[in-house]
């Protein structure tokens, strides 16, 4: 029988390569051959610390070749063998109110925290039949119920696989953060979350970005003037809120979003802070357990609306995919490393800041 190699997490920072056996393609699903899964902060954390104790073939960033489609899939989806396509990471029921308006990521059947049985690619049991339910593998099998989008012709999937924090960027910046024409906005952490958020910025019209991060972000920063930033703050040198107050001539900025990892309260309260006197808004990751003292009289008074980051929708990987289409921004300077299957662990660590140095974003091509 013909195998599929799949990189597995099999507990804390450990990957084995295990072969699987090649899915029947029923009517009513595809056969996804692997061309690059992106690797994102969230692996960093998950390969961590695993949310369970099963084995897990990770890799939610996905773009690929409709290697085999059932007739029914091909149908139902418009997609068809030979088609490259990206894969959103939510699997959904296709029932509830969140999946008829293109918010699967709030779907109950890939909620994993929630619902046991939830299927969502990257985190999914490599038990549970048909086993293939992460990128960082050759194949990947998709169900009736995948959500996908065609890849525009012209990009390249290494770019396309750039989508994820390009969508999150559309979500985040210009569907919960309200930015457009004329904003101010700050971008806390310029990692590949925080330099798409700055693309996405630049392109609706934002007249002022301010991007942060720290000494050892020098490299990163430097991409983020180049994709659009009118300035950038090491917070290790200089005081980011008086640079802020400076900049904007003491009125503060109108949209503050959160990319930061693993940086604690401090980008929360300097949001605060450094948003205008009324009416600004605040997009979070609230990764901390606990807020001691949290400023909630300061956000009242300041009029603050806050928000959390939370993934993204239909309209927003469409939105990324024709922006990776326009060519208007030197996204090559994000789209750092490639490495290969066998190399997954090094590659996770290598974006969690250890491992490989000064790599932004990197590519998962399986088959390298
Ligand atoms: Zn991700
Ligand atoms: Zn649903």
């Amino acid at each position: 029988m013909e195998k599929v190699l799949a990189a597995v997490r099999v507990g804390p920072s450990k990957t084995e390569i295990r072969e699987f056996p090649m899915p029947d393609i029923p009517e009513d699903s595809a056969l996804l051959k692997m061309e690059v899964a992106g690797i994102c902060g969230t692996d960093v954390k998950m390969y961590a610390t695993p949310p369970s104790n099963a084995p897990v073939i990770m890799g939610h960033e996905n773009i690929g070749v409709i290697a085999k489609a059932g007739r029914d899939f091909t149908r139902r989806k418009g997609v068809k063998e030979g088609d490259v396509v990206f894969v959103e990471h939510y699997v959904m029921c296709g029932k509830c109110e969140w999946c008829h308006t293109g918010q699967y990521r709030h779907c109950e059947n890939t909620d994993w925290r929630h619902n046991p049985d939830a299927i969502r690619y990257g985190y999914t049991s490599a038990e549970k039949a048909p086993y293939l339910w992460g990128g960082f593998a050759e194949y990947v099998y998709l169900p009736w119920n995948a959500v996908l989008h065609h890849v525009p012709k012209g990009v390249t999937p290494e770019l396309a696989g750039l989508v994820t924090p390009m969508a999150n960027g559309v979500e985040w910046s210009l569907f919960d953060g309200g930015v457009g024409y004329n904003s101010a906005v700050l971008i806390q952490g310029p990692g590949q979350q925080g330099l798409s958020q700055t693309v996405i910025c630049k392109a609706a019209g934002a007249s002022l970005i301010i991007v942060t991060g720290r000494s050892s972000d020098a490299a990163r920063l430097e991409v983020a003037k180049a994709l659009g930033a009118d300035y950038v703050i090491d917070v290790q040198k200089e005081d980011p809120l008086a640079r802020i107050t400076e900049i904007t001539n003491g009125r503060g900025v109108d949209v503050v979003l959160d990319c930061t990892s693993g940086a604690g309260t401090m980008p929360i309260l300097l949001g605060v802070d450094a948003l205008k006197r009324k009416a600004g808004t605040m997009v979070i990751q609230g990764e901390m357990a606990e807020f001691p003292n949290f400023p909630v009289g300061k956000i009242t008074v300041k009029f603050i609306t806050v928000k959390s980051a939370r993934g993204h929708s239909y309209k927003a990987c469409e939105l990324a995919l024709e922006q990776l289409a326009s060519q208007r921004f030197p996204l090559e300077r994000i789209t750092t490393h490639r490495f290969g299957l066998k190399d997954v662990d090094l590659a996770i660590k290598s974006v969690g800041g250890s491992g490989v140095a000064d790599v932004i974003h990197a590519s998962l091509m399986p088959w390298k």
